[in-house]
């Protein structure tokens, strides 16, 4: 039966939709950072919700494995098959359309394929802003961004994905279709299903749609770029800043010193538009509805007297949006400066906002004590959301085994640090396969009994994304 999968899924599809020839996907079974590489039969890529259904159903029938993959820009290996060949990539690229929008409701029903950017673009023309701000928006889609539950740099005034979202359309593993589209801004009938594929990273089921919340666009706005002194005062900025702006208030983006010149060093036009060198940098944005709202001097007001209390070194404030634009190219070309920068050990951690100080100071001690000069650090994070990454860069001379070496000892060390302040592992990035087994170390037991109980009741044959997230039978318990 195996032998007639691609066949079956052909004759169902259309012979288009499916690509046997491994080369023509092979950029689809490895990440864009080269952790991760794998093997897979084939790439499905359906047009439309019915077509991901009988494709679940035949892939079912034919007890093969299923893999849905968006852009591919995750970060933990989520949608990379693996090393046996057996697996089936669903890349949901073609079920693009936009459903509809409703600017009475504030809300875009959009399919899972569709890209980011082409969202927020498409919001726009409709004199919208649909809030979810990643650097991948170019190639990042919808399904993805719910699937893995994005973050990025606007959920300290909108929230993150969970929270953007009212409604969504799944194919289950057993091939149902389960119409949850419902753009109700209020719906407490029963329980709030949405909430369970949000986050699941491929591992209960194919999301093929969702409707999501749309904002008024921001007709002011105001962005600085501040050199500080020291974390701590970052935070004190932070807090000053959320105290007076309020939800005006919608980035606050911390970037260490190192991580400032590696994206000055790696990245076209991108240039610190301050003169003073100082250990901490942070990017702040207010934004308001209201065209007359004045928030450049509101913006400089608070910052002149941080300037005089001795919390900010240094600071600029964007005079156009180009200079703002400028300002955002310098955060946005983080990832893309860190991997040119050398192997790449990236930390995902939140931490109570309080806390984040500590965290730093805390990581930056243990991470040199256990690999002395071998590794430059960087730091870069949301602020507002006590998100920061912590990021060791290993010399490109590292072979993988060197580097899953270093990865593992880095990661439990700021894996232990930031649990013992009561942080989490994994902020907005996911599980995946990278911290599939340090999930097993931090977890509290009753949780993980709770999350393979609901794995193994949607998805009983484990066909959906297994290896991710958590494993039905446990695994190895890291000690
Ligand atoms: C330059 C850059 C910057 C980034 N910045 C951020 C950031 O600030 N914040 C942040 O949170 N992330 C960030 N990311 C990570 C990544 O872009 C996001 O996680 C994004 O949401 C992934 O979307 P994707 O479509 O590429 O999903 P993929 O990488 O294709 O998949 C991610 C996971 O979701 C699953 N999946 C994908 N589509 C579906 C679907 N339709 N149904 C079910 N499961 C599905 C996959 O199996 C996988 O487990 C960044 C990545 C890059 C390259």
């Amino acid at each position: 039966l195996s032998e007639t999968l691609e066949k079956a899924l052909a004759d169902a599809l259309g012979p288009r939709a499916v690509t046997t020839e491994r080369e023509a996907f092979a950029v689809n079974t490895r990440d864009w950072r080269g952790r991760y590489k794998g093997e897979a039969r084939c790439m499905v890529q359906p047009t439309d919700t019915t077509s991901v259904s009988k494709a679940i159903r035949i892939c079912a029938a034919h007890s093969a494995q299923v893999v849905p993959q968006g852009g591919n820009t995750g970060v933990c290996g989520g949608a990379i098959p693996d090393r046996t060949g057996k697996q089936v990539i669903l890349n949901l690229a073609r079920l693009n359309k936009v459903r509809s929008f409703d600017p009475i409701g504030n809300i875009a029903t959009v399919e899972a394929g569709c890209i980011l950017a082409e969202v927020r673009r498409r919001a726009d023309e409709i004199d919208r802003i649909f809030p979810l701000d990643l650097g991948s928006e170019g190639s990042c889609q919808i399904g993805g961004n719910v699937a893995s539950n994005a973050g990025g740099t606007g959920v300290l005034r909108y929230g993150n994905m969970r929270d953007l979202v009212l409604g969504l359309e799944v194919v289950l593993p057993d091939g149902r279709i389960w119409n949850g589209l419902r753009g109700l801004r209020k719906d407490n009938a029963g329980y709030d299903l949405k909430q369970l594929f949000i986050g699941s990273e491929g591992t209960l089921g194919v999301i093929t749609a969702a409707a999501i919340k749309l904002f008024p666009k921001p007709r002011a706005s105001a962005t600085g770029f501040v050199a500080l002194p020291s974390n701590q005062a970052a935070l004190e900025l932070f807090l000053r800043l959320r105290s007076v702006c309020g939800a005006r208030l919608t980035a606050a983006e911390l970037m260490s010193k190192r991580q400032l010149a590696a994206v000055c060093q790696h990245i076209d036009r991108a240039k610190s538009p301050i003169r003073t060198a100082a250990p901490w940098y942070l990017l702040a944005e207010l934004n308001d509805t209201d065209p007359s709202a004045d928030l450049r001097r509101m913006l400089e007001s608070v910052l002149g007297k941080a300037l005089e209390d001795g919390l900010v070194a240094d600071g600029a404030v964007a005079a156009s949006s180009r200079e703002a634009d400028a300002f955002w190219h310098l955060r946005h070309s983080v990832s893309e400066a860190n991997v040119r920068s050398g192997r790449v050990v990236s930390h995902d951690t939140s931490v109570p906002i309080a806390s984040v100080p500590q965290f730093i100071e805390r990581a930056q001690s243990e991470l040199s004590a256990a690999f002395r000069d071998d590794y430059a650090l960087h730091f870069v994070g949301h602020m507002g959301d006590g998100n920061v990454h912590v990021v060791a860069i290993f010399p490109s001379t590292h072979n993988d085994s060197d580097l899953a070496c270093a990865a593992a000892t880095a990661n439990t060390v700021v894996h232990d640090i930031a649990v013992s302040l009561g942080g989490s592992i994994a902020a907005e990035h996911g599980i995946g396969q990278s911290l599939r087994d340090q999930l097993l170390r931090y977890k509290d037991t009753v949780e993980l009994d709770l999350m393979r109980g609901l794995k193994t009741w949607l998805d009983p044959a484990g066909m959906m994304n297994p290896g991710k997230v958590v494993l039905p039978n446990g695994g190895p318990r890291l000690t």
